[in-house]
């Protein structure tokens, strides 16, 4: 395949040096973007086209765009890391590409070769590289490629116009301050995915459904929400936005397999990191009894969620209405898997995996 024909309208107003240099001292999550954005788009008769790079900003989106109304849309979540020689990397990202494909089939899309998303992905970040935040701290620049149904029209069917892009924003680390146990709330009256479903697709719609449950986990008092399977509530699945690991006292990890769960990057990475650290690794379906169970017997030493945005977090206490469950005792594996990926990240440890990718 050829490569895609990109072609390139610089900004005019790019961020100044001075304001850049304030941002990236203190990144937040989200917040701030860079000074370009990719857009591709694709028709039935054209497919992809019109692939290009131009300045941040909004969009012109008629009222009955289809995204609008019925959630046609994927994303995906990813990072470019500056290591300490300059240079800049991501992670696996023919994995975020792969994913997306699996997304967009499952939401009706066309597919976007994985060569043109980490075409894409490479162009926007080459472009916009001294927003790429030194690595101090745990910095990065934060990418979302997303694909929307763009077709102006109300009836229900897949979009016969569809638009990908990819925008980006700096991040700081997500646990200012140290890393540091969450707490859970267990719903047990929402769920996220049910059979057949969009739980395994990187879609909106899924964190829409999670909303009112997190609000609910906060208004508890607690960090994150997690979520059981909807058939039988009884088997854990994930977090909004972050899979679950359970370690035992004999060194295995268990880590939920139900079907219905997002398989995540940072989660099959962990299952190979482990697995190189001697540690056997089940994936299964693991039930909250057993959760409860574990840590009270301790025979479950550590829990932890990971996930790009926060890479690896202990989990600690559990609760649900009228309930609670003790964190677990220990969080020493947690912390060591958690260093080795951001080591492996950074540039700090040899990527015997061959993980990284270089932009530039
Ligand atoms: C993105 C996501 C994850 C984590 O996936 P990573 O590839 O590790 O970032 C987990 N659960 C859900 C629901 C997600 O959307």
């Amino acid at each position: 395949m050829s490569p895609m024909q990109i072609s390139t309208t610089p900004s005019s107003a790019p961020v100044s040096d001075e304001r850049l240099a304030e941002i990236l001292a203190n990144p937040g999550f989200g917040q701030h973007f860079t000074d370009h954005m990719f857009t591709v788009e694709w028709t039935p008769d054209a497919g992809w086209h019109a692939a290009r790079i131009e300045p941040y900003g909004p969009l012109t989106l008629d009222p009955a765009t289809a995204v609008l109304h019925y959630a046609q849309e994927t994303f995906e979540g990813m990072k470019a890391y500056r290591h300490d020689d300059g240079s800049i990397w991501s992670f696996r990202p023919e994995e975020n590409a792969a994913r997306m494909a699996r997304s967009s089939h499952r939401l009706a899309f066309p597919v976007l070769e994985i060569d043109d998303f980490l075409q894409a992905v490479d162009a926007l970040v080459e472009i916009d590289q001294r927003w790429v935040p030194d690595p101090a701290g745990e910095k990065s620049l934060y990418l979302r490629p997303f694909m929307i149904a763009t077709e102006k029209f109300l009836g229900v069917r897949p979009s016969q116009h569809v638009t990908f892009m990819v925008i980006a924003s700096p991040a700081g680390a997500y646990f200012k301050g140290g890393v540091k146990p969450v707490t859970l709330w267990l719903t047990e009256e929402y769920t996220r995915a049910g059979r057949g479903g969009m739980g395994a697709a990187k879609t909106g719609g899924n964190y829409a459904s999670s909303l009112v449950a997190q609000q609910e986990a906060t208004a508890q008092g607690c960090d994150q929400v997690v979520f059981l399977d909807a058939q039988e509530g009884r088997y854990v699945e994930e977090l909004g936005g972050m899979n679950m690991y359970f370690v035992h006292d004999d060194g295995t990890i268990v880590t939920p397999e139900t079907g219905t769960i997002l398989e995540g990057i940072t989660r099959s990475s962990i299952i190979e990191l482990a697995g190189k650290l001697g540690h056997q690794v089940e994936e299964r379906k693991f039930s909250i009894d057993e959760w409860r169970e574990g840590v009270t017997s301790g025979r479950i030493t550590e829990i932890f969620a990971c996930g790009t945005a926060a890479v690896v977090t202990p989990v600690g206490e559990l609760r649900w209405e009228g309930g609670s469950a003790p964190a677990p005792r220990s969080d020493d594996l947690t912390m060591r898997l958690r260093q080795a990926l951001v080591d492996i990240q950074y540039g700090r440890a040899e990527d015997t995996f061959g993980w990284m990718h270089r932009i530039t």
